[in-house]
């Protein structure tokens, strides 16, 4: 009976993928250089929602090194980022309910990765969309383009 429920759920996971096929899995990693290491990351235009992941491949705690993604439209990044300044870590480096940001995850530390899933209702088709670390210092050099579309 094990068995069957077993087989049964192998079964549901196999036919899954075509009603999920509008969900779009896109990572990218982030360094103890205070780095990203895509510079562009690409949503095609018939993704309903995106599963972004982030790792932090470095060794640096979160209270130090910390690294989160944060989407906005490219221009609300230095506001946002301003903003986010005089935030703290449990707040992920934004302020509390801005509604410039698209989409966020929180704060990781070396040797951790959060993810963020988001629709891309959010987006406008060919918008110019930014990705940057909110922590304090980085958006200057830890940023890069979201294409949608
Ligand atoms: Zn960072």
């Amino acid at each position: 009976m094990k068995l069957l429920s077993a087989l049964l759920a192998v079964a549901a996971f196999a036919f899954a993928p075509a009603a999920l096929a509008r969900t779009c899995a896109l990572s990218i990693d982030s360094t103890d250089r205070m780095s990203f290491t895509a510079p562009t990351l690409t949503v095609a235009r018939d993704c309903k929602e995106v599963v972004l992941t982030l790792n932090h491949t470095g060794r640096m705690p979160a209270q130090a090194m910390g690294h989160n993604w944060v989407l906005t439209r490219t221009a609300d990044v230095a506001a946002v980022a301003q903003a986010g300044m005089r935030s703290s870590l449990a707040n992920s480096y934004l302020a509390p309910g801005d509604a410039r940001v698209i989409a966020h995850t929180s704060v990781v530390g070396g040797g951790q990765s959060t993810s963020v899933r988001f629709a891309t209702s959010k987006l406008a088709a060919g918008g110019d969309y930014t990705f940057f670390c909110s922590f304090p210092g980085h958006s200057g050099v830890m940023r890069g383009k979201l294409v949608f579309g």
